[in-house]
């Protein structure tokens, strides 16, 4: 009887706690994921009013300013561009505007040139298939004319896996090859074989709040009556047609004259920020982090199939922000011994840029870091509260300390998966700091514009918020250092669709300005880190490709297949650098 009572006291006062958490979180994610707030799209005023409110939360929680006596870290950021009024094709007495049967690609470089026009079938060099549209042709100089994705579309049979699409398509991959094939400009068009000739081909302008980083060559997308019109003897259906069929390049010469094409589209930058308060304490600090920031009206990243539709982002990542918000105050009512620097990271939607940036301008002293706990998607708990509590072998005491904080929460935890994770932890591990990634599991909505605060299981963001708020207590009262593991496994590179392994781990803070594919480390036990190339190396080729950015590094890498030696250039502290790697096999997830 006693007992029961108790338990039942014990019930009420609980319930009751929660019930003001809940409402507390209930509030922060219904003002964050207001429509009022943009989608918190970089450059929005929705992304700096979500900002302020974050800081006068953490003023009126009592937090103290981290960044010289503010809560904000301000940094300039690569973001969109403008396009200017020079983009244009002219051929002889003829020509085409953005008006009529032009438009540059958001990846295009800015310039003009002058030169005849190649045909190139799909601009695909296709080893693996046994198929070159460059093969039989010169196109070093010219304008290379190439049509949008690959033999056989529609043909269940196609070597190009049939009706599934290969990386061949990409319109990224289609300019690193012309561009490695020497052509000065690309010029995209839809084959006629499959396209709706009841539909008039409109070239609506890359949204203009897009990151880019540009490929190198200018790219333009034409239209066929705009082809038809400017080459009346080049006969694109019959070459589509012909390709399709056998599988078989019909590449050709277009103009012997040559064409001037200019593109016309400049940089832009915009003032972004972290938001950060400090809780006081002893000589260890934990950082506790949720990136504030989301899709705006649907930027890069986007999986809604409406166009400029605001994503309100509740549980990506409105519910992670509520959460560091609701744990801070917990740790002011009930300190801990360590001094916890609560932050709500920008720019994380487009690869990692505030956590990137703090670490790079970390207020404290890094070295006191004991650990990063990064809360990203915490509000759809299932009915069962099973949660799995990821990143938790970047430390060897991890699995002993969440139990122990997982008690009396109401959870079923499952403790899984090494450092490495496609969220702003990554950064913090990294920088060989143990991590811990909180996240209640992907769903329908994700990435989408129904993503919104009436679907978040609030009393489940509780639960997840106490967790939170236990482990940094059980992280505190651990006396000693917690023990970095370090994965020899490899980053998520999305849909594994390289054959070969590199296992270099990009800088998504790369400025723009750096050509080349600056690293911010290599993957211990992998292939880069074998021959020697390690974090801040500077890549600048590999084997016959030049590695302006990215995307040529991806270019480069499905050219080679495991087992495959290839010589890479590198940067290290201004000092060209040459190292001979054997690519592997991809190793397997667990
Ligand atoms: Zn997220
Ligand atoms: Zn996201």
């Amino acid at each position: 009887m006693f007992q029961i009572f108790l338990i039942l006291i014990l019930c009420f006062s609980a319930v009751a706690q929660a019930d003001d958490l809940s409402d507390n979180l209930k509030r922060h994610v219904y003002y964050l994921a207001d429509d009022a707030r943009e989608g918190r799209g970089i450059g929005t005023k929705g992304l700096d009013d979500a900002a302020d409110y974050i800081a006068a939360q953490m003023k009126e929680i009592g937090l103290t300013p981290p960044f010289d006596g503010s809560y904000f870290q301000e940094f300039d950021m690569g973001w969109g561009f403008e396009m200017g009024a020079n983009n244009k094709l002219v051929y002889g007495e003829k020509s085409a505007t953005t008006e009529d049967g032009v438009m540059p690609t958001g990846f295009s470089a800015a310039g003009t040139v002058t030169a005849p026009v190649r045909f190139v079938g799909y601009g695909i060099t296709a080893p693996e298939f046994e198929y070159d549209d460059y093969a039989d042709i010169d196109v070093n100089g010219a304008i290379a004319l190439v049509m949008r994705k690959e033999p056989g579309e529609f043909d269940s049979t196609s070597k190009f896996e049939g009706l599934n699409t290969t990386l061949h398509a990409a319109l990224r991959t289609k300019a690193s090859n012309a561009k490695q094939h020497g052509a000065a400009a690309m010029l995209l068009v839809d084959g006629p074989l499959y396209a709706d000739s009841t539909q008039a081909e409109e070239l609506v302008a890359p949204p203009s709040n897009e990151a880019y980083i540009d490929c190198g060559i200018p790219v333009m997308r034409m239209t066929r009556k705009k082809v038809a019109e400017l080459f009346p003897e080049f006969e694109l259906a019959k070459l589509q047609r012909s390709i399709d069929s056998n599988t078989q390049p019909r590449s050709l010469e277009v103009t012997k004259d040559s064409v001037s094409l200019s593109t016309d589209l400049s940089r832009e930058t915009v003032k972004v920020k972290n938001v950060g308060g400090i809780v006081e304490g002893g000589d260890n600090v934990l950082v506790l982090g949720a990136h504030y920031d989301h899709l705006g009206y649907g930027q890069s990243g986007s999986l809604d199939e409406k166009l400029n539709v605001i994503h309100n982002g509740a549980d990506d990542n409105a519910s992670g922000v509520a959460g560091i918000l609701e744990t801070a105050r917990m740790l002011k009512k009930t300190p801990i011994g360590s001094t916890v620097l609560v932050v709500a990271f920008t720019a994380e939607e487009t690869g990692l840029g505030g956590s990137s940036h703090l670490v790079k301008h970390f207020p404290l002293d890094m070295a006191r870091v004991k650990m990063m706990l990064n809360l990203d998607m915490v509000g759809r708990l299932n009915d069962k509260a099973e949660f799995t509590v990821l990143s938790c072998k970047s430390a060897e005491e991890f699995s002993g300390i969440v139990d122990r904080a997982s008690q009396e929460t109401g959870l079923t935890i499952t403790c899984k998966g090494d450092g490495y994770g496609p969220s702003d932890h990554m950064n913090f591990y990294l920088a060989e700091k143990p991590v811990l990634f909180f996240f209640t599991g992907a769903h329908a909505d994700y990435h989408k514009s129904t993503d919104d605060a009436d679907l978040i299981n609030y009393n489940g963001a509780a639960k997840v918020t106490q967790l939170a708020y236990n482990t940094l207590r059980e992280v505190d009262s651990f006396n000693s250092p917690l023990t970095y593991v370090k994965s020899s496994e490899p980053p998520d590179q999305g849909g594994g669709a390289f054959r070969a392994y590199f296992g270099s781990i990009p800088d998504y803070a790369q400025p723009d300005s750096l050509i080349g594919v600056l690293l911010s480390g290599a993957r211990e036990g992998g292939p880069a880190a074998t021959a020697g190339i390690k974090g801040g190396d500077l890549l600048v080729r590999m084997g016959k490709v030049k590695l302006n950015n990215i995307y040529d590094f991806v270019f480069a890498l499905k050219t080679y297949a495991p087992g495959d030696t290839v010589e890479v250039e590198y940067m290290r502290e201004n000092k060209n650098e040459v190292a001979q790697v054997v690519l592997k096999a991809p190793p397997q997830k667990h």
